[in-house]
């Protein structure tokens, strides 16, 4: 044996659960070393058991808080040194101290007034000498690499992800859940309308079927277009809980208001067919004329998957279809017609920064729409840098990290059609035969914090 020692204070760390540095106190009295820990939640299943927990690694600085989770090893009662006995889930994982790492079981906690946040119990220095009087004997580590975190490798660990959605059984949110699993996450389908919202300043909460949701490491939104402004609120609300959502409330609402999004695309100088848009039926023509005259396309606002789109072939058509929207009150844009795309369209899926596939949708026979819900069919495509940055600027502008932006080769450069906050992962996985689902999951791990400094009001990266 080598002259490895502690003292009765020491610093340590516990790498893989993002906790670089910890004063810890040996306590040779306990058998179980004890982690105090807040907001300790089991999660997973009885088969494949999950704790997380919070930790204030810095005990006089409450601002600073490390979110981990770990498999759990057992439960046990433990009896702490004032003779409370509670129930207390056990984890493993390797401990350093100096130059040392070796596995060690940890007991979590609710003790929130220690000055230690950790102690080092007979089983985890059963072949390490301890020297009572002394204190750290080995080298010091400073409470500063928590300022230092955000620039580290991501920690990898077991996470706790919620999807909301209202279809539990479709193909894209059942391979986000195969994927996610694979990687030994879990995942929770949460039904976005069955939530009901506890707006408060202090602990905002999302309830569901009578009782609080528990904190998620991060949110997949898959809102459809008839719950966007309810989905929105919901996002939100995960967002004050300090939950890491995968697009953000703000970024849907932009996306999902087609005018706010053409509005915003223009801003950025991102090209797109002319647009225009009214109000009164006294500017009707006018409109349709700003558009280069006839045919035209005229969307509703609320239109998805090409149901509110319309080819109005001549002016008189055109006429005829903007009346008809306007006595239902429904708000449209005109759009110049691209014929030269011939029914064709791009859909880029963007993860990220980056476009990580792309298919060439054709409309069926007789129509100019390719959406593939509207008969519409899909191949491989390649795409050329214009249109991959295209494609990452437009989801980007509008702040979302998964879109599905949809582009159209015309005579004059590739323009934005619409850019998608849920986009479906069927069409483009089997037509560009990529692992779209392992890509977001991979970017969700990736950009969860670990770390979340309150009070500095920091935005999480893209
Ligand atoms: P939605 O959100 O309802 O899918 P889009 O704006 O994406 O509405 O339009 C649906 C489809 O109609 C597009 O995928 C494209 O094939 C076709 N389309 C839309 N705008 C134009 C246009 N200006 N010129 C030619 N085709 C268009």
């Amino acid at each position: 044996m080598d002259n490895f020692s502690v003292g009765w204070e020491e610093w340590l760390a516990l790498p893989e659960l993002g906790l670089p540095a910890l004063k810890a106190k040996t306590d040779t009295g306990a058998k179980t070393s004890a982690l105090h820990a807040f907001a300790i939640q089991p999660f997973g299943s009885d088969e494949k058991p999950f704790v997380r927990f919070g930790i204030h690694p810095v005990p006089d600085n409450p601002d600073i808080v490390v979110h981990c989770s770990a498999p759990v090893v057992d439960r046990r009662e433990i009896t702490s040194s004032n003779g409370q006995t509670e129930l207390r889930y056990v984890i493993r994982t390797p401990v350093t101290v100096g130059e040392r790492t070796w596995e060690i079981e940890i007991t979590l906690t609710n003790r929130e007034n220690m000055q230690y946040r950790m102690l080092l119990g007979r089983s985890a220095l059963e072949e390490i000498a301890v020297q009572p009087m002394e204190s750290f004997l080995q080298p010091e580590l400073s409470f500063d690499l928590y300022n230092k975190i955000a620039r580290r490798k991501p920690i990898k660990r077991p996470l706790r992800i919620g999807i909301l959605t209202r279809e539990p059984n479709n193909y894209s949110t059942k391979r986000m859940v195969e994927e996610a699993e694979k990687r030994n996450h879990t995942v929770e389908l949460i039904d976005t309308r069955r939530c009901y919202l506890n707006i408060q300043s202090h602990s905002p909460e999302v309830h569901y079927d009578g009782k609080p949701l528990p904190h998620y490491d991060a949110i997949i939104p898959r809102i459809g277009a008839s719950l966007t402004f309810y989905g929105m609120a919901v996002v939100r609300q995960f967002e004050a809980m300090g939950t890491y959502c995968l697009n953000a409330a703000s970024a849907i609402g932009a996306s999902r208001d087609k005018l706010a999004a053409h509005q915003i695309l223009a801003r950025h100088r991102i090209p797109m067919p002319t647009t225009a848009f009214a109000s009164s039926p006294k500017d009707t023509s006018s409109l349709l004329d700003l558009v280069g005259g006839s045919p035209t396309v005229l969307k509703l606002l609320q239109s998805t998957q090409g149901r509110g789109v319309v080819l109005a072939e001549t002016k008189k058509a055109g006429e005829a279809v903007i009346s008809a929207f306007q006595n239902l009150d429904a708000n449209f844009i005109a759009q110049e017609f691209v014929k030269e795309a011939a029914g064709t369209d791009l859909r880029c899926f963007i993860v990220g920064r980056r476009v990580i596939g792309a298919m060439m949708r054709t409309a069926g026979e007789d129509d100019f729409r390719s959406n593939l819900h509207a008969g519409g069919t899909a191949k491989r495509v390649k795409l050329t840098s214009e249109e991959k940055s295209i494609a990452v600027k437009s989801a980007k502008v509008l702040g979302l990290r998964v879109a599905g932006v949809d582009l159209i080769r015309t005579d004059s450069g590739t323009k934005v059609l619409e850019v998608n906050s849920s986009p479906g992962l069927q069409g483009i996985e089997k037509t560009s035969r990529k692992n779209v689902a392992e890509t977001i999951i991979e970017h969700i791990e990736k950009n969860v914090p670990s770390t979340i400094r309150h009070g500095k009001g920091k935005k999480n990266k893209i």
